[in-house]
């Protein structure tokens, strides 16, 4: 058993925030290896029962908080982040389409997902559902890595099978041939699980729909994700081509790729069926606002969604969007929700609290994943990821934290200021990650 004294970050079933400014966390291994909570709170209550059975670390200064869960990320598009473009899909295609061509060589795609991995730690991301690419050895190259560090990680083959240029564009009858294949080799293999990945509605056949449908009802707990909605241009090509669903996302769940375990990049330009279908099939959203306001994609309807009820949690979509680190994302999504927009989109401008940002990106993202209780938190029972987080990481932080009256301003200045350098270390259930290591 392993004991840690300082201040502590973790979220209540409800989704409050819940913040011991002298905290315990205590963790122990179970059958299989694996760290996990089996105390957490303040450390007068629980010190007494807890703090004799194992080694005390002290930390100072320091909060632990629940490691961050990435809803949606290309692992492929490491090297396309930042890359100029005019739009969508101008952008997949002079440099999605032919960066990802490269997968296919193992050893390249064994380099980026090495990269990858490392960059995620380094920014406090311990589970993360990415993309790869058309190419099976994508994503042997990113579950070999992920298994290799014990990071909880959710990826699949992407299905491509039109609409998409020479050296990704997949095969029908093969590419299902593969995924399911890709899905019996890793889903549930240590950390590790398996995303059945169309691309988009507009870039798969609907053969090659009808067959990722019919896995996803064969396999019924592996992921399944894509994108929908992020841009009015794609919005009116998916229309086009598949006439007889209701929507763009009607044409998923026409195909069976709506239900639990199902996550759509964007949710932008949605009606209030959308919303609706979105709650009856239990289906979140990927929210990914660096990337729609680098793409100038749109905004997603914060309480719209929350009419409906349906789940969401954050995602950086890099290379889409501009960056790893989940303190980006989370002030990228209060100016989203800040934005009123008029017209087609309709929504209001609000302010989403930093306790809320913060969910999002940890609690709220497990639980629109299906993990609610295994990460995103530390609750006795979850899997023991979490980051060791220094507010006076920088100058202007440690002056700014200091003044903070209240948790919602600790954890603003965090959001607005912080980035890697906060990230002090990541630990995750089975392994230690230390960026100075
Ligand atoms: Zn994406």
């Amino acid at each position: 058993m392993q004991v840690f004294r300082s201040a502590l970050l973790r979220f209540a079933e409800d989704g409050q925030a819940v913040y011991d400014e002298d905290g315990l966390l205590a963790v122990a291994p179970d059958a299989q290896g694996r760290q996990r909570v089996v105390a957490a709170g303040p450390w007068q209550a629980l010190a007494a029962q807890w703090a004799g059975q194992g080694a005390v670390t002290h930390w100072p200064g320091r909060i632990l908080a629940p490691g961050f869960v990435d809803l949606h990320v290309h692992f492929p598009q490491t090297d396309v982040i930042g890359s100029p473009a005019d739009g969508l899909l101008p952008w997949l295609e002079n440099y999605t389409f032919p960066h990802e061509s490269r997968f296919c060589a193992p050893e390249y795609a064994d380099g980026v997902a090495a990269f990858f991995v490392d960059e995620l730690l380094r920014n406090g991301v311990t589970t993360a559902l990415a993309f790869a690419t058309s190419h099976p050895t994508s994503v042997n190259a990113l579950f070999g890595e992920a298994q290799r560090r014990c990071l909880r990680l959710v990826t699949g083959k992407v299905l491509q099978d039109r609409h998409s240029p020479d050296g990704v564009r997949d095969q029908t009858e093969q590419s299902l041939i593969d995924t399911e294949a890709l899905i019996q080799r890793w889903h549930g293999v240590d950390r590790l699980g398996y995303a059945i990945t169309p691309r988009f509605a507009p870039t798969s056949t609907p053969e090659q729909l009808r067959g990722a449908g019919e896995l996803a009802a064969r396999y019924g707990d592996v992921w399944i994700q894509s994108h929908v909605a992020e841009n009015l241009d794609e919005i009116r090509w998916a229309r086009e081509l598949f006439p007889r669903s209701r929507s763009y996302l009607a044409v998923y769940d026409d195909f069976g790729l709506m239900r639990e375990r199902a996550v759509y990049a964007h949710c932008i330009h949605f009606d209030d069926a959308d919303h609706a279908l979105m709650r009856e099939r239990r289906t979140a959203a990927a929210i990914s606002p660096t990337s729609n306001l680098f793409l100038g994609s749109g905004f997603f309807d914060y309480a719209g969604a929350d009419r409906a009820g349906f789940r969401y949690g954050l995602a950086s979509d890099v290379g889409g969007g501009t960056s790893f680190s989940p303190f980006h994302t989370m002030l990228a999504a209060y100016y989203v929700g800040r934005t009123a927009v008029e017209g087609l989109q309709t929504k209001p401008g609000l302010s989403l609290s930093p306790a809320q940002l913060w969910w999002q990106h940890t609690a709220g993202a497990a639980q629109a994943m299906g993990l609610a209780g295994v990460v995103g938190n530390l609750q006795p029972g979850c899997e023991a990821d979490f980051l060791v987080l220094n507010p006076q990481a920088t100058p202007l932080l440690a002056r700014k934290t200091q003044q903070a009256q209240s948790l919602d301003e600790l954890l603003f200045a965090l959001i607005v200021l912080g980035d890697d350098r906060v990230i002090e270390q990541t630990v995750i259930s089975q392994a230690k990650y230390a960026p100075s290591a």
